[in-house]
């Protein structure tokens, strides 16, 4: 008896994995974020929350419409979903992008091939449409990997990008967010107080995709933070830091408090966790996330995919804008847990 249940043990082993298995279409080819700063859940009106689902899900489709096209790559799918988001005003990225202190907008992007990975960066910006598109070219068409300010925006217009006035990129939201961070900044200064703390708008977007030959990509593109010094830079468009891709491990895109995902290279310790200590990618972004120092409200968030389309979604602040879509096509889009 005994003998014959341990004969039949790797059959039942085996059915049992098997059935943990998901079906190959319910594996996730694409993930995106709109940023972990969304307000508190009943802060947000119903109105505005249906733009931001309409946002994110018009994201997906055009991601996975670039991923079905013959050839499509996974750095095509996160190029074309970060596009949509640049250019739709409601996040922190191209068109909506949030003011520094002398009321202008600085943009970062960055790009990663997880194949070869190659991988290219922007920074400090304001002629450029769509930041995710010109560090691409960066990574196509230079010898380089990041190119800043006026140097960044020659380049793009030579490979053909388009171009904007720094106008362009002026919103109301943007603004009113500006003028309350001076508000708040001079009653700090009023009451003696000094204080490090940035402004918590953390709208930031970012895609991760794994193609059809599995090969993994992952991209970053944000307005920076609402009133930070000029010249200010983020995790955002620092790879290993707020944007990696590598087939190994994993693509993961990060939003939240630049300063902290920069000193914690968040992004390169959650790849080396699941290269070197066989973590899966849940455990390694959750323990890297909760490793991070904690502020009120919350530091941030990420989103990670790897090469068998295994997804993570996880922030410590209110919400983070977040979708994913199947090799099968079902989409899903969230901003609270228990969405
Ligand atoms: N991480 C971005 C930055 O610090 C901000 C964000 O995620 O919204 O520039």
């Amino acid at each position: 008896m005994y003998r014959l249940a341990f004969l039949l043990l790797p059959l039942i082993l085996t059915t049992f994995l098997r059935g943990q298995e998901r079906a190959p279409e319910d594996r996730v080819v694409l993930v995106i974020h709109g940023g972990a700063g969304a307000p508190d859940r009943d802060k947000m009106p119903l109105e505005i929350k249906k733009q931001y689902h309409a946002g994110l899900e018009k994201a997906l489709r055009a991601g996975q419409a670039a991923l079905q096209k013959a050839g499509g790559t996974s750095i095509d799918a996160v190029e074309a979903a970060i596009k949509v988001m640049e250019d739709s005003g409601l996040f922190n990225a191209g068109k909506g992008a949030v003011f520094n202190r002398d009321g202008r907008n600085e943009l970062n992007a960055s790009i990663m091939d997880g194949k070869t990975r190659q991988a290219g960066a922007v920074a400090g910006i304001c002629r450029i449409r769509n930041p995710i598109s010109a560090a691409r070219a960066v990574m196509l068409k230079s010898p380089h990997v990041f190119l800043i300010g006026e140097g960044a925006e020659r380049f793009a217009r030579d490979v053909g990008l388009e171009m904007v006035s720094p106008l362009y990129f002026w919103t109301e939201g943007s603004w009113k967010d500006l003028r309350e961070a001076e508000a708040a900044d001079k009653t700090r200064h009023g009451s003696g107080q000094t204080s490090r703390a940035l402004p918590g708008h953390f709208g930031t977007v970012g895609a991760v995709a794994v193609d059809g030959r599995g090969n993994l990509a992952a991209g970053t593109s944000t307005g920076g933070l609402t009133f930070v010094f000029p010249g200010r830079v983020g995790d955002s468009p620092i790879i290993g830091a707020g944007t990696y891709a590598e087939n190994d491990s994993l693509a993961v895109s990060c939003t939240g408090h630049g300063e902290i995902f920069m000193r914690y290279t968040v992004a390169i310790d959650i790849a080396a966790r699941i290269k070197y200590k066989n973590e899966s990618l849940a455990k390694a972004a959750q323990d890297v996330l909760n490793g991070l120092p904690r502020e009120p409200g919350g530091v941030g968030g990420l989103i990670g995919l790897d090469r068998q389309g295994h997804m993570t979604a996880i922030y410590n602040t209110s919400g983070m804008y977040r979708g994913h879509v199947t090799a099968g096509g079902k989409t899903n889009v969230a901003i609270y847990d228990k969405d």
